[in-house]
């Protein structure tokens, strides 16, 4: 095949050779290297370094000292390097294309982010140093929980929680201290039913019994539901606004002014805040509790590229339940209260340090490479680029619910019906088509969904692109054409896995042959 220059792209459909059978005696495929285990590369008489014989000393592990070969394999530093490499060339990531799994808002981690965090008066310090020689990291702590709270309208934010879900756990600490301080022992935590898994998690985590909120046909909280579930017993809502299905929550207001009347807590779920940064103020709909995913909203690296961050909002009446520590502003520069003193009302301590500092720098940095204006167009980008989507794919997959859509656009397998394809064999297509899928079988609130998240940092070609792959593989199995998706992947280093096998029996480690 030749592309529109003349130069010569794809398989060379001309050799009857078929790429899917295509054997190479070392395994790789093209420059592609396949990659043995490390333990099957090295071994425990090899070693890359030359250390010196240790000199002899007293232990002082009393019994615990090994009593064997600790059994690690040994490599030089050109095998090291290859292994990893190799590795990281079999994995898909978001500088390699897009990556359109709804949720998790996976969008290019500007530069400029990684350059800052890695100056070394931000990344050689430590938690226990005096507080006088990190003056300003905790400016710097202090100025990012100032803009996230001006962004979402709080008065208080809880910078420690390490992640969304670690947010969650917060927030409804809070808001089970808060109880606990009006005497009243509230058992229930309401959840719609198209709530991220680790909504219902947290609840039962903190003791709480789940109840589930239906859905109406329009894909957002039945507010009917809703109101006959409130009671005396009811200790809070956790909601996600935009929701799952990437719509926005059109009775919020209502919604927060029925459970403040039943004498429970809102607590929302703001990790789809993309989509309203900037435009709207969570604290303005009458949100008592939100953990903002830096990861996602403000782009640091995560599934995978790194760890994350949850500072969680709080409202006025939860913000003394927030845990220690925390900065404050003290006469002789910035202070961090570790302790709850006398009197205090934290709930106490989620972390051993303050949270994720080289999140905390890359979240301030995107921001302020952005500005106020460049934030809302993140809001505007993202909403704009998941519609264009949705418009583009509705005349040939079926839309879950009627649009527009906020970030992120649903489909469900309807349109696949009597193909012989379904929505795992459709995201394995794909991967064939250089595509990470999109996010499957999730919300659960319709069949075989399909949830598409293109970020506002693609451009229109690289949207284009995706939508093209998609309209052809739809147009693949309406076709008939099922063996492209049940046999695919077909081009990817590994095929099917036995996933279920591997969660039930996972073989975590390597043993030595016989
Ligand atoms: C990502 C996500 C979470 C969990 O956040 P983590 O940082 O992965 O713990 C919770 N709710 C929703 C809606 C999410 O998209």
């Amino acid at each position: 095949m030749m592309n529109k220059q003349g130069r010569p792209t794809g398989l060379n459909t001309a050799a009857n050779l078929s790429p899917n059978s295509f054997t190479t005696h070392t395994g790789n495929r093209g420059l592609e290297q396949d990659e043995l285990l490390i333990y099957e590369i090295g071994d425990t008489q090899r070693t890359g370094v030359d250390l010196e014989d240790l000199p002899v000393f007293e232990s002082r592990l009393g019994g615990i000292t090994r009593d064997n070969e600790i059994g690690l394999a040994g490599l030089s530093e050109p095998e090291v390097m290859r292994h990893y490499t190799r590795l990281s060339r079999k994995n898909y990531a978001i500088d390699m294309g897009l990556y359109p799994l709804g949720s998790c808002t996976m969008k290019h981690n500007p530069r400029i982010n990684e350059k800052v965090a890695r100056l070394p008066g931000l990344a050689d310090i430590h938690p226990l140093q005096p507080i006088s020689t990190v003056q300003g990291a905790l400016e710097l702590m202090d100025r990012l929980a100032h803009w996230l709270k001006t962004l979402t309208g709080m008065p208080a934010v809880a910078m420690s929680p390490k992640a969304g879900a670690h947010g969650e756990l917060c927030g409804l600490m809070a808001i089970r201290a808060a109880l606990d301080k009006r005497g009243e022992n509230r058992t229930i935590v309401l959840a719609p039913e198209s709530a991220h898994g680790t909504n219902p998690a947290t609840a039962a985590l903190c003791g709480y019994k789940v109840k589930s909120i239906p859905a109406n046909k329009a894909g957002r909280v039945d507010l009917r539901a809703l109101k006959d579930a409130l009671g005396p017993d009811v200790a809070a809502i956790m909601l996600t606004n935009p929701n799952t299905c990437g719509l926005f929550e059109r009775d919020i207001i209502d919604i927060a002014d029925a459970v403040h009347a039943a004498g429970g807590y809102f607590y929302c779920d703001g990790a789809n805040f993309n989509a309203i940064v900037g435009k709207v103020r969570p604290g303005d709909l009458g949100v008592d509790a939100m953990h903002i995913n830096l990861h996602k909203t403000f782009s640091t690296p995560h599934g995978g590229g790194g760890p994350g961050a949850g500072p969680v909002v709080l409202s006025e009446a939860l913000a003394p339940f927030a845990p220690v520590p925390y900065v404050i502003h003290g006469k002789d520069g910035f202070e961090m209260v570790e302790h709850v003193t006398g009197g205090g009302e934290s709930f106490g301590r989620m972390t051993a340090f303050h949270g994720q500092m080289g999140m905390n720098i890359r979240a301030l940095a995107f921001m302020m490479s952005h500005g106020s204006d460049g934030l809302a167009r993140v809001a505007e980008d993202s909403v704009l680029n998941a519609n264009y989507v949705m418009a583009s794919l509705q005349d040939i997959m079926t839309l879950s619910f009627e649009g527009p859509c906020m970030h992120e656009c649903l489909f469900d397998d309807r349109f696949l019906e009597g193909t012989g394809v379904t929505t795992l064999d459709f995201a394995k297509a794909m991967i064939d088509e250089g595509y990470h899928p999109m996010t499957m079988y999730f919300p659960l609130v319709v069949h075989g969904a399909m949830l598409i998240e293109p970020t506002e940092s693609e451009s229109k070609q690289s949207v284009d692109q995706f939508i093209g792959a998609l309209r052809h593989l739809v147009t693949q199995a309406k076709s008939g054409n099922s063996a492209l998706f049940t046999g695919a992947p077909y081009l990817a280093p590994l095929k099917r896995l036995d996933e279920t096998l591997a969660a039930r029996n996972p073989v975590l480690r390597w043993r030595k042959e016989d």
